[in-house]
Parts: C-alpha cells; sequence; structure tokens
C-alpha cells in the first residue's frame, strides 16, 4: 500500500458512510443494500471502493443498587 491521500484512516459512524477518500457521508444502508455481510462500499462522490465493518454497538453499564 503507497501512501494515498485520505480523508481519515477510520470513520466511524452510526448510520452513515463517511467515506475515508473525501469525506463525503453517504447513508450506509443503502450503500450496501441493507446487506450486513456487505464487506465494501463504494463512495457516491468520489466513487472509490473502501472496506466496511457493519456493527451494531451494546454500551453496558452497572445497575445502580
Ligand atoms: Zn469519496
Amino acid at each position: 500500500m503507497g501512501k494515498k491521500k485520505l480523508f481519515s484512516e477510520e470513520t466511524v459512524r452510526v448510520d452513515d458512510c463517511q467515506c475515508v477518500y473525501c469525506g463525503h457521508i453517504f447513508h450506509g444502508r443503502n450503500a450496501c443494500n441493507a446487506n450486513m455481510d456487505c464487506r465494501s462500499v463504494t463512495c457516491p462522490k468520489c466513487n472509490k471502493d473502501m472496506n466496511v465493518f457493519i456493527s451494531v454497538e451494546y454500551t453496558c453499564t452497572p445497575l445502580e443498587e
């Protein structure tokens, strides 16, 4: 992998994808066609492909006794 100009090494958003190349924000589910096994998406603005990791986060905190 050579040095490429990136917007960010990694972007993390809940419902949207943010392009690592140009920073464009687009709807993640639409980009993946609602496929949770989707492994890559294409930025609709710069047309570059990037890896995507889809997860649902659960945050747990202790009960107050
Ligand atoms: Zn882009």
